[in-house]
């Protein structure tokens, strides 16, 4: 049986041009040539054309006027479209593709290019074809197969019919998500991942009537609802669900966070309902006190000033707007200051100051918090440098090593070569590690802080007690000195549970041979509580707030002359 060859059709080429593209093609393609735009149209309509080409290159008919109608005529906007110009005619090539053609080839032809460029078009136009299928296909698959719930599409679709069938009823959209469930999938494998799923699916299918709501899984481990604002219980809702997930009798603390956004505006698409109540959710995120919380109309103001962090800080960090402050931290014991910790700020030219609690998030997020590090500790060796220069006494300086620069290959090598550059020593370069790097990846991390280690670095562990790993993290990584979290001290004065466990720290610590820094002290009597415990060093307010470098500088010196008087 004769092969069927794909068809192209070519328009408005010469003799010439014909013949030595149809000994160029041969027996991959069949070709139908056309002199006019009427023909053109006659063959598309009556053949399967897999592509068109058009000849600008000689003036047998108005290729770019038949281009201009191809692209206006929807039934053939699938079909890949070359244009042939003559070599080094760029108006044609940017005006033919202006107009709609995908590519262009040049007389004279080269075999080997026209073929790929052919060859190319039509893969990718079939491609795309194959991918809008899928996509469309999709959508008529309206339940989630794991779950049994709506998937993301449908849940969209059927939140925006029941919301504006329903004019006279406030909806409220509900984001849920569960706590750590990367986690979890890892530590119990993935199967029991999935059983919580299926169950938290089954509990929102029997809790929400089908008359008046909907819920819908849209990724992952997270689910949408969609349900009267009087028939909501959130309290009642997390505590059902999570007394749910509990008959599993799984181990681990598994926790479900929520963010409502009450649809205050009708005509917003749904996708963007879900994202403000995911918004409201992600600002409780880290914070187990609270399980939910509602959308407010700052969180969108606060949002664009997020975009606003995101514009301006390549060129903030060019333009210098970044600084380092220096925290002292204090030994009362001895009376002297025996280290400090880097800050960085933002000095913006419009906003002011900004404060790190605001940007870092942002940065650690979008992954600009790598860059700003790295400025921050070439920073802190520039000063402790030009510090030796001037034949003045050094503490070392903690810098904070945010989570994402595990996860750069160069780590290490950068912070061994600023050591050379700067002609410095290890133990003036303390790095901070938060357990949250170590929830990440920790056999990476474990990974990382040994080599840190084998080279000098002192490694401290910041906001120690904040989080869940901590005492995971403390098996199984050599650290110097534990950072106690703020919320400790914060306590100290009311709450005998935090004083024990301070207390237990501080013993902890002493055994495993590791220093203590407490943070965050305020006021004498937290002082007092905490130097009646043992010997810890405290970074606070009530010592002294993040300075300036030259009033780091000023006070340094300042306490430093006392203890040489003694
Ligand atoms: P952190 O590393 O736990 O730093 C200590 C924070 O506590 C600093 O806030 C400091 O100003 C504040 N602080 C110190 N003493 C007291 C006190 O007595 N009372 C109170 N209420 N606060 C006190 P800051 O400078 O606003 O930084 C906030 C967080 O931003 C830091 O927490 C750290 O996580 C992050 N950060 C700051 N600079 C950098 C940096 O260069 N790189 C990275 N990755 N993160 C940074
Ligand atoms: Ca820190
Ligand atoms: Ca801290």
């Amino acid at each position: 049986m004769e092969k069927v060859l794909p068809i192209i059709l070519l328009a408005g080429a010469d003799k010439n041009t014909q013949d030595d593209f149809k000994n160029i093609v041969k027996d991959k393609y069949s070709i139908m040539s056309a002199d006019n735009e009427y023909e053109c149209f006659n063959i598309l309509t009556n053949h399967k054309i897999e592509l068109v080409i058009v000849a600008l290159n000689v003036q047998i008919m108005d290729g770019l006027d038949f281009l201009k109608n191809l692209a206006q005529d929807s039934r053939y906007k699938n079909i890949p479209i070359l244009a042939i110009v003559t070599y080094g005619d760029l108006d044609s090539v940017s005006l033919a593709m202006e107009l709609g053609a995908t590519e262009f080839i040049t007389t004279p032809f080269s075999e080997i290019i026209i073929n790929c460029r052919i060859r190319n078009v039509i893969a990718h136009s079939q491609q795309a074809e194959k991918d809008k299928r899928i996509s469309e296909m999709n959508r008529y698959i309206e339940i989630d197969s794991l779950t049994g719930l709506y998937n993301r599409e449908t849940f969209y679709e059927k939140a925006a019919k029941l919301i504006h069938d329903n004019p006279e009823v406030q909806y409220c959209i509900v984001y849920l998500d569960i706590s750590c469930f990367k986690v979890v999938n890892d530590l119990f494998h993935t199967e029991t991942g999935n059983l919580i799923l299926k169950t938290a699916a089954s509990y929102f299918l029997k809790k929400i009537n089908p008359q008046v709501g909907v819920s819908g899984r849209i990724e992952a481990d997270h689910f949408v609802l969609c349900v009267p604002q009087d028939t909501l219980d959130m309290d009642r809702l997390i505590k059902e669900i999570d007394d749910t997930i509990r008959t599993l009798g799984i181990s681990h603390n598994i926790l479900f966070f929520a963010g409502v956004y009450p649809v205050i505006d009708m005509n917003l698409p749904v996708d963007q309902m879900c994202d403000r109540a995911s918004m409201a959710l992600n600002k409780i995120k880290g914070n187990y006190a609270r399980r939910y919380n509602f959308y407010d109309v700052g969180m969108r103001e606060r949002m664009l000033k997020e975009q606003m962090i995101v514009r301006d800080m390549e060129f903030a960090l060019k333009d210098n707007q970044f600084t380092i402050f220096l925290q002292p931290i204090y030994r009362p014991e001895t009376n002297e200051i025996v280290s400090a910790e880097a800050l960085v700020r933002w000095f913006h030219p419009e906003s002011g100051m900004i404060s790190p609690g605001y940007f870092i998030p942002v940065f650690e997020r979008n992954g600009f918090i790598v860059k700003l590090d790295r400025f921050v500790w070439e920073t802190v060796c520039k000063f402790l440098r030009s510090r030796l220069d001037a034949g003045k006494k050094i503490v070392p300086v903690s810098v904070n090593v945010s989570r994402l620069n595990f996860y750069s290959y160069d780590l290490l090598i950068f912070l061994l070569n600023l050591l050379k550059k700067y002609d410095l020593e290890p133990w003036m370069l303390k790095l901070e590690v938060t357990e949250s790097a170590y929830t990440d990846n920790p056999q990476q991390l474990i990974k990382i802080i040994n080599q840190f280690k084998e080279n000098g670095f002192p490694i401290l562990m910041d906001d120690f007690g904040s989080g869940y790993s901590s005492l995971n993290m403390l098996k199984n990584i050599d650290i110097d000195v534990l950072k106690v979290d703020m919320a400790f001290v914060r306590e100290i004065e009311h709450s005998e549970r935090a004083r024990t466990i301070l207390l237990m720290i501080i013993g902890l610590a002493r055994e495993l041979g590791m220093g203590v820094v407490t943070e965050g002290v305020e006021t004498q009597t937290q002082l007092d509580y905490i130097t009646n415990m043992g010997s810890v060093d405290i970074q606070g307010y009530y010592f002294s707030k993040p300075l300036a470098v030259k009033d780091f500088v000023a006070l340094f010196d300042k306490y430093d002359s006392l203890a040489t008087q003694v």
